[in-house]
């Protein structure tokens, strides 16, 4: 699996990389400019991401832009359905009306509220497909 973290708090960036980077390759960006700029070269070169984790509030361009834009090129390039990259939005606790907006508008697939905990984030992958329901499980409840 291909990953991709945009997400300008260190600390946060940390804690998602650990997690993920169990589950394949994981690059690491901090603000939404950023984010699409490695989304369209991964593009480029066939070698697309599957998995986005994208925070909402980064200085710049912010989540909610960076995934109308990407959602944009993925359209551009005829990339449809299933070939579409997941996007997981990570949002604070009280920033519900961004969540609606990029839920309903800049076609997030998911979202997660912060602290963003270990096994939330396994728990959605799993929902989402990417991993199994015995890779979930044997992880969750590791540190
Ligand atoms: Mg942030």
């Amino acid at each position: 699996m291909k990953i991709l973290i945009a997400e300008d708090d260190n600390i946060s960036r940390q804690i998602i990389h650990k997690i993920l980077v169990r589950f394949g390759r994981c690059d690491a960006v901090v603000d939404g400019a950023e984010a699409v700029e490695a989304f369209k070269l991964a593009l480029e070169d066939g070698e697309p991401y599957d998995l986005i984790c994208l925070d909402i509030m980064m200085p710049g361009v912010d989540g909610q832009a960076a995934l109308k834009q990407i959602r944009e090129i993925e359209r551009q390039m005829e990339t449809r359905g299933e070939r579409e990259v997941k996007v997981i939005m990570l949002t604070a606790l009280d920033d519900a009306h961004s969540v609606v907006e990029a839920y309903y508008r800049g076609g997030a697939t998911a979202y997660l509220v912060k602290p963003i905990e270990s096994n939330k984030l396994l728990l959605e992958l799993q929902r989402l497909g990417l991993i199994t329901a015995e890779q979930s499980k044997s992880m969750r409840g590791q540190k």
